[in-house]
């Protein structure tokens, strides 16, 4: 029986309206049988997540402080949206319980995997689907490692195929019960792996835009959308920097070659991005780019050295010297005399001067110094990079704009590549790669 996988994010089950579009999303189309869901979002931008309520919970519970107040307001919101739905108390000892699990020492990732857990019960209720814990579905063999074997296999078990069940989001447990959480937005993995699982039709993922774009629409003036891009596009896009879709959660469906639609709760109508395996897209000239995409908050570390490039293993060597000082290389580019490393300038400044001496007592370096801040900046396509007159273009269009390219980052992928410019200079440079790469 083919099955549809539908993910929605906190934006749309924030409030009582919203739960309401998702009860008519799902009973819309009899295949939407497995529903997975976020914990409630903000509804205003002076709200609270309430991931981010049960932090404070468990962090107050922590320091042997106070932390009911703060859980008053936990109470208050599923009270609330309760009422609204006409579930009436149901959601009361589900609320104790988790009252009760903070006040005796449950760990972190319990705590904070309960917002997922209480709207689950909560939208199950509503919809008349059976709650199922993903506690019983999503197993971690280490705080990072998915069993995905063992994942398949209690998926299968428990999941009817003719049933219909609301699954919580965000967490699994380790095989001794443990709650493990993912990283935050990790609700996007869940549904992904529960789509693998099943064998799913298609791995639906409702949020609050109508797909992708292909810019930012903060900095690029109206970009196009994305009506369809490959797993492994997306993936590029992520890497660049845009954030719609938990980069994690693209592999397990991909694997089982599983169409992921993005699309708006606000607007069910829209049909949104759909992401597919390379040879199931259509209309798409090589070449042509799909998104442009950008961070900031990177810095370099220049090493001089003369010769530096006879040293065997360099960058391993200079990466485990970062990774001592706990920065991440992001990128790395060699000169006969000399390395550029870019990582975080956040990590960098923590590391702060004590790193910079250890790179140069190691490497008998004459300088090491901070280079940036930068933004690395970059565009994804389907063979954008093989085409020469790309890169060529999008040189020429940041020299009129008189920006100043400070590393290049091209020929890791045929698909995509990223140049870092000043910071200062960020959305400037998003624009001119945009108009560039067109
Ligand atoms: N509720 C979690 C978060 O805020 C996970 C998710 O929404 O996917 O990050």
């Amino acid at each position: 029986m083919s099955t549809i996988v539908s993910k929605f994010g906190g934006s749309s089950v924030a409030d009582a309206a919203q739960i309401r579009k998702v009860a008519q999303i799902i009973t819309a189309d009899p295949m939407r049988r497995l529903v997975v869901v976020s914990a409630p979002g903000k509804r205003s931008s002076a709200d609270e997540k309430i991931t981010d309520t049960l932090i404070a919970c468990h962090a107050l519970a922590a320091a042997g402080k106070d932390f009911r107040t703060r859980f008053a307001v936990i109470r208050e919101r599923y009270s609330g949206l309760a009422t609204e739905l006409g579930i009436g108390s149901d959601l009361v000892p589900v609320l104790d319980e988790v009252e009760e699990s903070i006040a005796t020492g449950a760990s972190r990732d319990a705590v904070v995997s309960r917002g997922e857990y209480l709207g689950a019960h909560m939208i199950a209720r509503f919809l008349g689907f059976q709650f199922l814990d993903a506690a019983e579905l999503i197993r971690f063999s280490d705080e990072t490692t998915i069993d995905k074997d063992a994942t398949d296999r209690s998926c299968r078990e428990r999941i009817d195929p003719a049933g219909r069940y609301v699954i919580p989001g965000f967490y699994g447990a380790h095989g001794d019960g443990r709650i493990q959480l993912f990283t935050r937005g990790g609700s996007d993995i869940s549904g992904a792996l529960v789509a693998r699982a099943v064998g799913a039709a298609r791995y639906e993922n409702w949020t609050d835009v109508s797909g992708l774009l292909s810019a930012d629409p903060r900095i690029v003036e109206s970009p196009g959308p994305i009506r369809e891009v490959s797993y492994h596009e997306l993936r590029e896009l992520a890497y660049l920097g845009a954030n719609v879709f938990h980069d994690e959660a693209v592999a397990p469906v991909a694997e089982a070659d599983i169409p992921i639609n993005i699309r708006n709760t606000n607007e069910p109508d829209h049909p949104g991005t759909m992401i597919l395996a390379r040879d199931r897209l259509s209309e798409r000239r090589p070449g042509e780019r799909t998104g442009v995409a950008g961070k900031e908050g990177f810095s370099g570390v220049v090493i001089q050295r003369s010769m530096i490039n006879k040293i065997m293993n360099l960058t391993g060597q200079i990466e485990s010297v970062l990774l001592e000082a706990g920065v991440r290389m992001h990128h790395c580019a060699q000169g006969a005399d000399s390395v550029l490393v870019v990582a975080e300038s956040g990590a960098l400044d923590t590391a702060g001067a004590p790193l910079l001496d250890s790179l140069k007592g190691r490497f008998g370096a004459s300088t090491v110094k901070r280079t940036g801040p930068y933004a690395l900046v970059g565009a994804a396509g389907e063979e954008l990079a093989v085409n020469p007159r790309v890169l060529g273009t999008v040189m020429m269009e940041l020299a009129k704009k008189k920006l100043a390219v400070h590393f290049v980052c091209s020929g890791y992928s045929e698909s995509s590549f990223i140049v870092a410019v000043d910071e200062d200079k960020y959305r400037e440079a998003v624009r001119a790669i945009y108009a560039a790469t067109a």
